[in-house]
């Protein structure tokens, strides 16, 4: 049998006739179904639509039997139809009914059909709808039909948004959808924020779908897309200080789509079959957040939704919507909503006005988030369907601490938030008062209080809130944010970045910790069990010693004959950091071999994060020439309960007598060895449990930036001496009378800080 294949083009044409008749609307789907399958040869078109019960509904057919028009459902996920909806991905079949997710439905009378071919109707990435054509014979459908067809959805999705349909696909969309709304979702960063919600990408609305002459569309095109190469280009060259060097990553990872000639050519091809530069934009995107929708490998979704968002790029240079990069109106205190956000684009966003982040997706982990915190930017993720609940504009407030979000606030919840804000606010300005002021105790301890960090955009905070240099500098930051193993000059540049403007404030290197919940996708190897305790971190670097050696070759480098501290991390037996110690003492004699400047002093350190170092300090610590506790892993190691999963993390009080009983073995062998011992882990954050450690003996801390301000107020306030006696006995086993009311450490501490008035 010979096919009349009409070519995409023509049935264009014809469809955007038939949209613009003065039709009623069944009658133009009816029209537009029967034109479909005259032009594609086929036997049977039709069109179901997704409704909002999730079930998918027979709206028009050519062929099969014309009862079954709104009769007829399937689920999402049940027959063929279904499955493609579900999976939003295409189906070609030359025999459907032997495939095993075939759905026989009698009142259709579609059983002599044999071949078949289904597309998904999507818009922006959400199904709408699925388009089928049946042959009564084995039919081969190929490629090109399968493009025509999709291609053909697209303009069926652009009708099923209209008015005109409106109402027979949403039937309960009279309810009021401006109401205040509340999303649960997970605290990324903690804070408040109140302010107007700013849509990252609100979409660009194509209108235009069918081209009227496809030599000007593609030329429109190929200029659309040579203005954004220059854009990115453009940003490379912009030297502030946002645009630091793991920003610069993520704009390789732009500007390597933006000339992959794979993607230009499927552009090509859809103004090719009939339609305008801009509607081929959003068709080759449809495949890509298809795409994302499927994909549950979260680098490759980050890499799909990097390739998404260039698509958005050049729908804006297309449109002339707004500046395709750099955003300039925004409001004064914007929250910026979003379905996802890669790194690079929260960076692009002006920091004096963002004051929060709200995402459909994404973890804690999420790149977004760890930027997020370490910039100090209230973020809440996992807010379920929010960009489609809000616009520009709208009353917003943001707590990252509880992972709530207000849209459209309640006057009462506005107004308990504002408080919250005036009283956070004020205490900020009280903190910055005493930045210079050091951290002693009433008694005259001095504390030491330092910086968590790992981002060059992060340390400004140093200037801020006086802490006295970084006592972890997680490396890996770099490393997760990118989309490939970062060079050897890439890793140079942003330690230098880091000591440079560090000055003469310390600055602790912590060497690659990845695995675990830190993900380097492209490092990674085989899928573990229990990441956690699997080949990551210390292990991970000895058995990849090039890696290691990059990093510490880098280290050295940037370090340009400054003084230099190393910190390992994860070691778990004493002859692995001496491993470890031996690769970096190499590294500098290889540094001197090329004439190179040594750093005039290389300290090395250990984290004490492995449950199994604590029987074997005596031998570690005559090695080391600081350590440092990484209490998130200690504990969670100590107590056997994941750091990352909320249901068991906070079973067990981090300073019950047991864990700090442990973490008092570590103090009390760095004293007997004259080693120094800082803590980075997040006990070192929180108020009472910084009493805590203040008591058992430890002087150094190091925290988030937002951190540094209450802890030192109770520094500040504090008489250390008794509470030091106090907390010694209970952990001896002494309760003596004044203690014996309380039943923990923290009920005690909870106790004295009461007594003493201490801001806890
Ligand atoms: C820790 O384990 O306490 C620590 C500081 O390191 P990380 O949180 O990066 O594992
Ligand atoms: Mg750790």
């Amino acid at each position: 049998m010979t096919l009349k294949f009409g070519g995409p083009r023509v049935l264009l044409q014809q469809l955007r006739e038939t949209m613009a008749a003065t039709l009623g609307s069944q009658e133009r789907l009816d029209t537009i179904v029967d034109l479909i399958a005259q032009n594609m040869g086929a036997d049977v078109c039709s069109f179901y639509v997704l409704r909002d019960d999730a079930a998918l509904e027979l709206f028009a057919t050519y062929g099969l039997k014309r009862e079954a028009v709104h009769m007829t459902t399937l689920r999402l996920g049940e027959g063929l139809v279904g499955l493609i909806a579900s999976e939003a991905q295409s189906l070609a079949l030359v025999d459907a009914p032997q495939h095993p997710a075939f759905a026989y439905r009698p009142e259709t009378g579609e059983d002599p059909y044999r071949s078949f071919l289904g597309v998904p109707v999507l818009r922006a990435g959400q199904i709408m709808g699925v388009l089928v054509v049946q042959n009564l014979e084995r039919r081969v459908f190929r490629e090109e039909e399968t493009e025509a067809l999709l291609t053909t959805a697209m303009l069926m999705a652009e009708m099923l948004s209209t008015h005109e349909f409106e109402s027979l696909i949403k039937p309960g969309a009279d309810v009021d959808l401006r109401r205040p709304r509340t999303f649960e979702g997970a605290g990324f960063a903690e804070g408040v924020a109140l302010g107007q919600v700013l849509l990252h990408d609100p979409r660009v609305v194509v209108t235009n779908f069918v081209a009227d002459d496809v030599d000007e569309e593609k030329e429109r095109l190929e200029k659309a897309i040579a203005t954004m190469r220059m854009s990115i280009d453009d940003m490379f060259d912009r030297g502030d200080m946002q645009m630091s060097s793991e920003h610069r990553e993520i704009l390789e990872s732009y500007r390597m789509f933006a000339h992959d000639r794979g993607w230009v050519r499927r552009l090509m091809e859809a103004v090719d079959n009939g339609l305008t530069a801009e509607a081929a934009v959003e068709r080759v995107q449809n495949d890509t957040r298809a795409r994302m929708l499927r994909q549950t490998d979260i680098y490759i979704r980050d890499r799909l939704h990097d390739l998404d968002d260039l698509a958005n790029r050049l729908l804006r240079v297309l449109t002339s919507d707004v500046a395709v990069f750099g955003r300039k109106d925004m409001p004064e205190n914007a929250v910026l909503v979003a379905r996802n956000l890669g790194p690079a684009e929260l960076l692009e966003y002006d920091r004096t006005r963002l004051r929060g982040v709200v995402l459909e997706e994404g973890a804690t982990t999420a790149h977004v988030a760890i930027i997020a915190r370490s910039l100090g930017i209230v973020a809440v993720g996992q807010a379920d369907h929010i960009v489609s609940m809000c616009e520009t504009g709208d009353d917003i407030v943001v707590d990252g601490s509880a992972g709530q979000v207000f849209l459209r606030p309640t006057p009462d919840v506005e107004a308990t938030y504002a408080e919250k804000l005036r009283l956070r606010t004020k205490q900020q300005e009280n903190y910055a008062l005493r930045r210079d002021k050091p951290a002693v105790t009433k008694d005259g301890i001095e504390v030491t209080l330092l910086h968590n960090s790992g981002l060059v955009a992060d340390l400004t905070a140093l200037d801020e809130t006086g802490a006295t240099g970084v006592g972890l500098f997680r490396t890996e930051l770099q490393f997760m944010v990118a989309s490939k193993l970062p060079r050897l000059a890439e890793q140079v540049e942003l330690y230098k970045e880091a000591m440079d403007y560090a000055g003469s404030r310390p600055i602790v290197f912590r060497l690659l910790d990845i695995g675990g919940d830190k993900v380097v996708p492209y490092l990674r190897a085989t899928a573990e069990e229990n990441p956690a305790m699997g080949w990551r971190s210390l292990r991970l670097a000895l058995d990849r010693p090039g890696l290691l050696r990059t990093q510490v070759r880098a280290l050295l480098v940037a370090a340009e004959g400054r003084a230099l501290k190393i910190l390992v991390p994860m070691v778990t037996e004493t002859d692995e950091f001496r491993a470890c110690a031996n690769v970096i003492h190499r590294e500098v004699e290889r540094l001197e071999r090329m004439g190179q400047r040594a750093p005039e002093k290389l300290e090395l350190g250990a984290m004490i994060e492995v449950p199994s170092l604590l029987f074997e300090l005596d031998d570690l610590l005559v090695h080391t020439d600081f350590v440092s506790i990484g209490s998130n892993d200690l504990i969670q190691f100590l107590t056997a309960a994941d750091r990352a999963n909320t249901r068991v993390a906070g079973t067990y009080d981090a300073i019950g007598v047991p864990r700090l009983r442990a973490i008092k073995m570590i103090v009390d062998a760095s004293a007997r060895h004259k080693v120094p011992l800082t803590m980075c882990g997040e006990l070192a954050g929180r108020p009472v449990e910084a009493l805590a450690l203040l008591a058992i003996g430890m002087t150094k801390l190091s925290m988030g930036p937002s951190s540094v301000g209450p802890i030192k107020d109770m520094i500040l306030a504090c008489e250390l001496k008794p509470i030091r006696a106090a907390v010694c006995s209970m952990l001896e086993g002494a309760a003596d009378g004044s203690t014996s009311k309380v039943a923990n450490v923290r009920e005690l501490l909870q106790d004295w800080a009461e007594r003493q008035n201490l801001p806890v």
